[in-house]
Order: C-alpha cells, then sequence, then structure tokens
C-alpha cells in the first residue's frame, strides 16, 4: 500500500504533541483503512457514494452542534480538536446541525454557530464544495433504514406505557423483560409503524424500538428507542414528520451518510458505542451505507475553573439577568471571549496545550489566560493608561518652559518590534498618575512617590515629589512635585541621575477620558455547582468593575478587536461604546497570573 508525502500541513503536525486520536488515525491511514471508499459529492446511501469517485479526504470529521444556544470554551475544544485533525491530516472537516429535535432549535444560533467557527479560524468549503450539513435531511432516509431494520427483524413497535417500558429495562442488576409486543410479525411491525407515520396515533402511544437483547449488562442494548411519536412542526421539514428519530438513532445514521471515517464526541457516549457500532453493522449489511462505516472515539469534555459549561446554566445567567448577555465578556461563551479580547490564536493554543485525554479533569482558569498572554504579548501595541486616577502638578514647570508649553514624547509601539514605530504623546504641567504611586509616608521598599524621593515619569524626565494635598475625608486630591532639569529619557545625560521608581502617565493635555472595565473571575468557587449550594449563590458579585481612567491617544485612536498592553496594568482591548457615547475599554486579562493567590 503507497502512502502519500507529507504535505507541508502533515509535516507541521507531527510537531505537535500526540495523543490517542492523532494515533488512531495515523494507524488508520498507514493501514488504509478507508483508503477504498468512494465519495458520492455530497451526503447518501451507500448506492450514491459508490458512484462517486474516490474520496478525496483521507479522513473526515465533524462538528454536530444543535442549534439551541451559544458556543462555549468547550465546544471551542471541539472544534479545534475536529477542525484541526482534518487539517493537519489531509481531511475534511462537516459543520453539521443536529437539529433532529423538533422543539429545540432556533435560527438564530445556527448563524451564531457559523460565525465562531469562521472566527476560530476554520471553515468547512473544501476543493469547492461547502461541507454545511443539518441532520434533518437525513429524515427521509432515517424513515428508509428503519423499515428495512423491522423487514429485516432488527425492530418493532411497542405499545406499552412508557412507566412499563422503564420497570421492563431492568437495571444494573436486574435483567430487562421482553415486552409483549417484542414477537410481533413482521407485517404487524410495519403496518403499525406506517400508522406512527402517518398520525393515526398519538404523542407517547407507541415507540420503534431496535430488537438486541432485553438482558444486555449495556442497558442502551436492551432495546433502544429509536423512533419516536411527536405532533410537532420542525424548522426545515415543516409538518412533513410526526415522527422523530431518536439522537442515538440519528446521530451513526448521518455520519455514515456523510462519510466520516472518525465520529469524535465526549466521554458520556461511550456507553452508547456498542449501539452506535450495531446500528451501523446492520444498515452495512443490508447495503444501505456505505464502508468501512465510522468509528465513535470519546474524549474528555472540558471543564474550566470558576466558569459553568452547560448550555441550560449558561442560558438561565443570561435569562436572570446575572450578566449582560450571551456575549457578556465574564461568560465563557465564545462570543463573550471574544469581546472580553480572546483572540482565535489564543483559543487555538489553550485547546492543544490541553490536549485530548480520556479522563475527565477540570482545567485550570490560568491554563487559558496563560494562551492569551503568550499570543498577546508579542502582538499587543502598547499604552500608558491610568486607571485610578489622580493629578500630579510640576510646579517649577512654567519656570522652567513657560506657561502652556508641552514636550514632545515617545516611546515604542513594542520594544521588541523597532519597526511598528513610535506613539508620541504630550509632557505638561499637570499629568494623571495612579493614586497608588503616592504616600505621605513611605512603606518598606516603596520606591514611588513620597515627599522628598525622585523617580522618573517613563519616556519622559525625572521628578522629585514635594508634597500633596488631601481634602477634608482625607482623600488624595492632588500631588506636587519639581521637575529635574535635563533628564529627559534619550536624551545625553538623562540617567546622570539615578531612580528606583519609574512610573507611568498620561497628560491632562492629551488623555482621553475612558470607561474602562475591570473583570474578575465569574464565580467565586473553582468548581460552580458542584457542591451543596446552587452555582447562582456562588457567582462572584464583585466580578466587575468600572472605572473612570485616562489613556494615552495612542490607545484612544484603537479599534475594535485590538490588542493592547496597558503597561503595568495587562491586556485591554475596545469595547462598545459606554452609554454616554465615550471610548470603552475591556480588561482581557491582567500581566500575571493571579489566579492562585
Ligand atoms: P451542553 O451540554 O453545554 O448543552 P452539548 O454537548 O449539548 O453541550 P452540542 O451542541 O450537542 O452541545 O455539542 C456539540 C459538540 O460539542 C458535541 O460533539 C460535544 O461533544 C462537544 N462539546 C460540548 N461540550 C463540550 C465540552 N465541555 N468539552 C468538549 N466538547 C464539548
Ligand atoms: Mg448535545
Amino acid at each position: 500500500m503507497s502512502s502519500a508525502p507529507a504535505s507541508p500541513s502533515n509535516k507541521e503536525s507531527l510537531a505537535k504533541p500526540s495523543n490517542f486520536l492523532r494515533q488512531v488515525i495515523e494507524r488508520d491511514l498507514e493501514q488504509g483503512t478507508y483508503a477504498q471508499r468512494q465519495w458520492g459529492g455530497t451526503p447518501g446511501d451507500a448506492a450514491h457514494h459508490q458512484q462517486g469517485t474516490p474520496d478525496p479526504a483521507k479522513i473526515r470529521t465533524r462538528f454536530p452542534p444543535e442549534p439551541n444556544g451559544y458556543l462555549h470554551v468547550g465546544h471551542a475544544k471541539s472544534i479545534c480538536l475536529n477542525f484541526g485533525l482534518a487539517r493537519d491530516y489531509g481531511g475534511i472537516c462537516h459543520l453539521r446541525f443536529d437539529d433532529t429535535n423538533p422543539e429545540k432549535e432556533e435560527i438564530e444560533y445556527v448563524e451564531g454557530i457559523k460565525d465562531v467557527v469562521h472566527w476560530l479560524g476554520f471553515g468547512w468549503d473544501a476543493n469547492g464544495t461547502s461541507h454545511l450539513y443539518q441532520a434533518s435531511d437525513y429524515f427521509d432516509f432515517m424513515y428508509r433504514a428503519a423499515e428495512y431494520l423491522i423487514e429485516a427483524g432488527h425492530a418493532y413497535v411497542d405499545e406499552q406505557t412508557p412507566e412499563q417500558m422503564r420497570i421492563n429495562r431492568g437495571d444494573f442488576s436486574r435483567p430487562g423483560v421482553d415486552s409483549p409486543y417484542r414477537s410481533r410479525s413482521i407485517d404487524e411491525n410495519l403496518t403499525r409503524f406506517r400508522e406512527m407515520r402517518d398520525g393515526k396515533l398519538t404523542d407517547g402511544a407507541a415507540v420503534l424500538r431496535a430488537k438486541i437483547d432485553m438482558a444486555s449488562p449495556n442497558i442502551n442494548l436492551r432495546d433502544p428507542t429509536i423512533y419516536r411519536i411527536k405532533h410537532a412542526e420542525h424548522h426545515n421539514t415543516g409538518n412533513k414528520w410526526c415522527i422523530y428519530p431518536m439522537y442515538t438513532y440519528a446521530h451513526p445514521i448521518e455520519d455514515a451518510l456523510e462519510n466520516i471515517t472518525h465520529s469524535i464526541c465526549t466521554l458520556e457516549f461511550e456507553d452508547q458505542r456498542p449501539f452506535y457500532d450495531w446500528l451501523l453493522d446492520r444498515l452495512a449489511e443490508g447495503g444501505l451505507i456505505n464502508t468501512p462505516h465510522p468509528r465513535q472515539y470519546e474524549f474528555a469534555r472540558l471543564n474550566l475553573t470558576y466558569v459553568v459549561t452547560s448550555k441550560r446554566k449558561l442560558r438561565q445567567l443570561v435569562d436572570e439577568g446575572h450578566v449582560d448577555g450571551w456575549d457578556d465578556p465574564r461568560m465563557p461563551t465564545i462570543v463573550g471571549l471574544r469581546r472580553r479580547g480572546y483572540t482565535p490564536e489564543s483559543l487555538q493554543l489553550f485547546a492543544e496545550r490541553i490536549g485530548v485525554s480520556k479522563a475527565d479533569s477540570w482545567i485550570d482558569y490560568s491554563i487559558l489566560e496563560g494562551a492569551l498572554r503568550d499570543d498577546l504579548d508579542p502582538k499587543a501595541a502598547r499604552a500608558m493608561a491610568v486607571l485610578d486616577p489622580v493629578k500630579l502638578v510640576i510646579t517649577n514647570w512654567d519656570d522652567l518652559h513657560g506657561a502652556g508649553f508641552l514636550d514632545a514624547c515617545s516611546a515604542p509601539v513594542h520594544p521588541h518590534a523597532p519597526e511598528r514605530g513610535k506613539r508620541e504623546f504630550q509632557f505638561g504641567r499637570e499629568l494623571w498618575i495612579e493614586r497608588t504611586d503616592y504616600e505621605d509616608t513611605p512603606p518598606k521598599g516603596f520606591f514611588r512617590l513620597f515627599p522628598g524621593n525622585k523617580v522618573r515619569l517613563k519616556y519622559g524626565h525625572v521628578i522629585e515629589c514635594t508634597g500633596a494635598t488631601r481634602d477634608a475625608n482625607g482623600t488624595l486630591v492632588e500631588v506636587q512635585a519639581k521637575l529635574v532639569p535635563d533628564t529627559k529619557s534619550g536624551t545625553p545625560g538623562a540617567d546622570a541621575i539615578k531612580v528606583k521608581g519609574n512610573i507611568t502617565w498620561v497628560s491632562v493635555a492629551d488623555g482621553v477620558q475612558a470607561e474602562v472595565r475591570l473583570y474578575d473571575r465569574l464565580f467565586s468557587v473553582p468548581q460552580p455547582g458542584t457542591g451543596e449550594k446552587d452555582f447562582l449563590e456562588e457567582l462572584n458579585p464583585g466580578s466587575l468593575k468600572v472605572v473612570t481612567a485616562y489613556v494615552e491617544p495612542s490607545a484612544a485612536a484603537a479599534r475594535s478587536g485590538d490588542s493592547l498592553q496597558f503597561e503595568r496594568h495587562g491586556y485591554f482591548t475596545p469595547d462598545r461604546a459606554a452609554a454616554n457615547g465615550g471610548i470603552t475599554f475591556n480588561r482581557v486579562t491582567g500581566l500575571k497570573d493571579s489566579w492562585g493567590k
């Protein structure tokens, strides 16, 4: 068997840490497990694919969201995994909307999901073909497959009550009991199933069950339900159907029709794998689906500390107003992370670092932030911002330079990328500095402003503090200092005066006022909702703090999607305009990990 030469992307993949999924795929490629398969150009049954051409995709994976909410960071892991594996191994990843449940889907979510997959850096077009599919397009085939199972003696219509069915299923210690309907004739089953389809029966009156083994130690094999009656309109098929396939029946068929090779899902589906294989083996025997059929592989879902990753809980946070919508920057939704200032590259890096495993675990939020910092550090333009401003007055400025004089200063856009140029700002008589940069009486180790001490205003001049003014409540309202002449950064002799403190500032003359949103963890415990308390009681009441800051002109010019590093403070990104129309920033993350503290 010949193996294709490694493509550049294939070589790149070799540098990535291996994992059990990569090993499975590499083994399948080596053994040519799927090498003989045909592809009919679109999803379809065995006959459709057999008249096609050799499948141009070496492997096919899929990301199959149910369009019933916004995607979260766990889905990002799954997207990066499925699209990433297809990219690395010469394959194609399908985006498939799993819309077989008539009651839950909403069109709004479909667009949202397409959007974030693109934003994350992936797409479903390959060789001029769009691989965007919806499971409800396969209802006709699913129905045909169900009739086939009945005809082959592998399925029957059960009319026990749901309660009887539950009792007769047994449990871990008790085998199940056969339904009295289990021995119906094929003809009777077919007639009854068609009556179900034709709307002759009410919801819950009957179900179609696979006929497998009521004594199986795996309860999922005790004649699982594959079709149920539901008189409900479907967003795609309207009122055509009043019976709908169960997820566990629909999903393997969707994979098979789409020529999926590696069907990757989370661990809770491990017990379903025997049914996945049973069903596809039966349909392959009947010549209904292409072979070899897809295989299911399970990995541990992502649990991230200090947030919740369940659509239901996220919806509750939104619906009950605990957060400001699905894209609230504190939310672990992809739209929330995006608005917060996360980049697609940082989420891809995160997904790569956490890898995939077979064991459930909690990933520390600091790993997500670490990936973000590593991505932003080389990219983010630097700027100065004062988040808790107090005025500093240079009392000898007018004597030295004349009233109203402004001294042009500059600093590199990025300290390690001189080619990115310089940013310009003015130094004048009045400046904004951080309130915490002044102390009347310095504690040990404090090298910033206190009477008699000299510090450098970064990229500006050295000053000597002379005093400060407080109001009746003792609140600091102004700090005073004198400029030390001939100390301007970058001029000859500027370093003649040695100082221990170096502080950031923004001048009153050209600083721009901005609303800055400082976020903290959304929940105050690492594993919300896993203990005695309801997860809502574990929300962090201090997860959002809004301050009025001043930023240098270059920062005020930043646009949506730009990443900035405010020196000393962390990474920030512009957000939607404030209520008063002013500019706003979100703090993406601090400069250092503070989660452990
Ligand atoms: P939720 O439980 O939050 O509603 P879900 O599994 O019902 O999520 P789907 O839309 O069915 O949401 O998920 C689409 C894909 O994303 C599935 O293949 C699922 O395995 C995967 N996925 C969902 N949550 C996670 C997670 N926390 N970590 C990794 N993959 C996930
Ligand atoms: Mg699901």
